[in-house]
């Protein structure tokens, strides 16, 4: 792997060293601040030069007619796209009439640190102006955890030598152009023009107010900025603001030794109700609470509250310092997406990048969910609060489907269907498993009980009676789900996915089990006992297809009779093969894009012995080519499972240094969320082995030889667990709270507070590595001291 040669590897910070012009779209993701609500990427105070402009909201979005060549029925007729937002990042700056820009003059040195304990990006720059004037600019910008509609920006400005004038410019700008070349790749988003209209603009004293609507959806956003100077005697402001433009401009003779400092104070908001009064309102206020709190305040509550994420959700692990840098990296990303995302979709990209629309897939249920279910269980309640709140729309869309219960969308923002191509999106029902399995995973980790009646006991009870209605008995009595898309989206439309089978099993079994616990208010979403064992027979009776020459279960009903793909003939510079190859092509071929069965064996991983296990991850390996960043990291947690630890860590590896490598070559549209959250997953469930399918604990840790430790910490029910694995041994560690039940390699144990249980971890079995595709092996990742 090739390492950016820009960041060196250090445990609590992502420094960049050097300004790199051609990587600025991917190092604006990178270093993308958001806290779930309010996301910035990492565009240069001065605007530009930039990649890609970038500032969005949670849950902001604009529709666009979707084109068919040939429509169909039930095809959505709008799309939805994330919208970049005004941008409040922007402080420009003029030495002396030159504008600094890095493009010009003499840029003597940059810096810029992602600070993962600060929560904040820092930025330090020495510029010498074309006609040879030296300045000292540095930055720090959050995006705060604690004031969730609050950016703020401390902006330092200082001579290197000699006094000047300098004119420092901040900007609120709407409507800004992205002009980024569009290169083609389905993963992108669509590009809106000037997708806002301007309701009032306001501007006094240091403060500036923009106030827009979105003109298909009609939303409306507010957006405004105060500042707190501190500069030398002389110093002058001036205010205006237009339709799509405020600016303050803050003049000043500045020396050597006493920079010009100004502090930003950005607040959001948007409502699809409100008036423009109310969501002016709600601005100013956030403002006023965040001038409030002041500079200093924000700083350092922003620090308190990553001490408390880090001090329950750390990963440490030792052996290999750009892992743990890269581990840690991904961690920020996952908590920086879900945060205070508050009942709004958390999206595959976070808000960190305009890719895949910002539309929301499985990937939250099945990839960040899991993490911050363990780690900020807030957010996970809230993420599936939202889901509940497009519960309507989910049972309209399963009317227009023929089906009972709820359909939820594969890909949308605000609840409505937004796949335009129906193979790998409607017909990826997988989805609604994803929901149900979520809302069980939540309930086993936080019993919250409140929750489970308001809103996981009828997500459960919808996604039932959809399952329910897509399958049907058999003669032979068996429960068949036929013509639906798994994970791997080189397959569609087959019948008897294992993946999908399985988790819809667990689907009708949790529902039946959590309406038999409130009968009360099952009965109120009229639940009977008949249609409870209704859910309780179909489950017993899902068709699980098996293959029993090959002895390996097929991903789908006849998938291992299909011819398998080439691969000696694909060439790298065919993947992914979606850009390179007809789908019809695909889908009739033994190649898998990501995990799919593979998945099987880690969420279901109960249903599978230990055998059946291996051999399936062997047959699997060698059609699997990962044009998915969801892969990874569930191949990590199988290939440990089964014994097979250094390919485990080629995996987990590549899920770490997915975005910060830019190995799957589009970072710039943003981080991969899903990718992000799996590192821990493949560090937990993987080395760690951790399940939850009985409702309870269940660890099997086993480390690879290129750690040497590995240490991390969940928070089930109201506890802390603290896990330490060491190649020959583990501990549990309980901080508070009742003793807990847990279970280390089949044995069944309780942790008590009284101080750390050690357990021996028994050897792994000897097998085989199995093989990939040509070309496909992840690389060997040897780690850095
Ligand atoms: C994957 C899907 C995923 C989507 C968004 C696709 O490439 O195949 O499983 O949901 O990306 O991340």
């Amino acid at each position: 792997m090739i390492r950016h040669p820009a960041f060196p590897a250090d445990p609590w910070t992502i420094r960049e060293t050097e300004l790199q012009l051609d990587s600025l779209a991917h190092t604006e993701s990178l270093f993308a601040l958001s806290n779930g609500h309010i996301g910035l990427r990492a565009n240069l105070d001065e605007g530009e030069p930039f990649g890609l402009p970038g500032t969005y909201l949670g849950g902001f979005y604009e529709t666009r007619a979707l084109p068919y060549a040939e429509a169909g029925f039930g095809y959505p007729e709008d799309g939805q796209t994330v919208v970049n937002v005004t941008n409040g990042k922007i402080i420009r700056l003029l030495v002396d009439d030159e504008p600094f820009d890095v493009r010009y003059g003499q840029l003597l040195n940059h810096e810029r640190v992602l600070d993962l304990r600060a929560g904040s990006l820092r930025r330090r720059a020495e510029w010498v102006s074309p006609t040879g004037r030296g300045v000292r600019v540095t930055s720090t910008r959050i995006v705060s955890f604690t004031h969730r509609a609050v950016a703020a920006i401390l902006y330092e400005v200082e001579p290197l030598d000699e006094p000047l004038r300098v004119v420092v410019q901040s900007q609120l700008v709407a409507n800004e152009s992205v002009t980024a070349a569009p290169n083609g790749d389905p993963r992108g988003g669509a590009e809106l023009a000037a997708p806002l209209r301007s309701e009032r603009f306001d501007s006094h004293d240091l403060t500036a107010l923009l106030v827009h609507s979105t003109k298909q959806t009609g939303l409306r956003i507010a957006a405004a900025m105060d500042h707190a100077l501190d500069g030398p005697p002389g110093t002058e402001t001036q205010v205006e603001s237009f339709a799509d433009l405020a600016r303050l401009t803050i003049t000043a003779d500045v020396a050597p030794g006493r920079p010009l400092r100004a502090v930003k104070f950005l607040a959001y908001g948007w409502s699809a109700d409100r008036s423009l009064p109310a969501v002016q309102d709600q601005v100013v206020a956030a403002l006023a609470g965040a001038r409030h709190t002041g500079w200093d305040g924000l700083v350092s509550e922003q620090s308190e509250y990553l001490d408390d994420f880090w001090d329950g959700a750390d990963v440490e692990s030792e052996g290999d310092a750009e892992i743990q840098q890269a581990v840690r990296f991904s961690l920020f990303h996952a908590l920086q997406a879900g945060a205070r995302g508050e009942q709004r979709a958390i999206s595959a990209k976070g808000l960190t990048g305009p890719g895949y629309d910002g539309h929301t897939f499985w990937d939250t249920e099945t990839f960040v969910l899991p993490v911050l279910t363990y780690t900020v269980p807030k957010a996970a309640r809230d993420a599936l609060r939202w889901r509940h709140s497009t519960l309507d729309l989910a049972r309209e869309r399963a009317r227009t489907l023929g089906l009972e219960g709820a359909a939820f969308p594969w890909r949308t923002i605000h609840g409505e269907e937004c796949s335009s191509y129906w193979p790998a999106g409607t017909a990826a029902f997988h989805i609604n498993a994803a929901i149900a399995d979520a809302v069980r995973r939540y309930q086993v980790a936080t019993d919250d009980q409140d929750f489970e009646r308001e809103v996981g006991l009828e997500l459960l009870v919808e996604t039932a009676r959809l399952w329910r209605s897509l399958g049907h008995h058999d003669a032979a009595g068996r429960f068949r789900i036929d013509g639906v898309t798994g994970p791997d989206e080189y397959s569609a439309v087959s019948d008897n996915n294992v993946y999908t089978n399985l988790m819809a099993q667990r689907n009708l079994r949790t529902a039946a089990d959590a309406a038999e616990r409130h009968p009360r208010h099952a009965t109120a979403l009229g639940v009977d006992d008949e249609e409870s064992a209704s859910w309780r027979d179909a489950a017993r009776q899902m068709l699980i297809p098996f293959d029993a020459a090959l002895g390996v279960h097929p991903q789908a009903e006849s998938f291992t009779n299909h011819q398998p793909w080439n691969f000696d003939a694909t060439t790298p510079e065919q993947y992914p093969l979606l850009l390179h190859f007809p789908y019809f092509d695909l889908y009739r071929k033994q190649v898998v894009k990501q995990a799919d069965l593979v998945l099987a064996l880690h969420l279901c991983g109960d249903y599978f012995s230990d055998e059946a296990k291996a051999r399936d991850f062997e047959y699997y390996e060698r059609l699997t080519v990962r044009d998915s960043s969801l892969s990874a990291c569930t191949q990590a947690v199988i290939a440990a499972e089964v014994g097979h630890l250094e390919l485990a860590y080629d995996y987990f590896a590549e899920a770490a240094l997915m975005d910060l490598e830019n190995l799957e070559h589009n970072t710039r549209d943003g981080i991969h969320i899903a990718s992000v959250a799996g590192v821990w997953i493949a560090a937990v469930a993987g080395f760690g082995g951790m399940r939850d399918h009985s409702g309870s604990l269940s660890f099997a840790p086993r480390l690879p030889a290129e750690l040497t430790c590995l240490r991390f910490r969940l928070s089930p029910r109201q506890r802390t667990l603290r896990v330490e694995v060491r190649h020959h041994q583990a501990s549990y560690t309980l901080v508070g709270g009742d003793p807990l039940e847990i279970t280390h390699h089949g044995q069944r144990v309780t942790v008590g507070v009284g101080g750390p249980l050690v357990l021996p971890i028994p050897a792994a079995p000897i097998r085989r590595p199995p093989t990939q595709p040509r070309g496909r092996a992840p690389s060997r990742h040897t780690p850095a001291p």
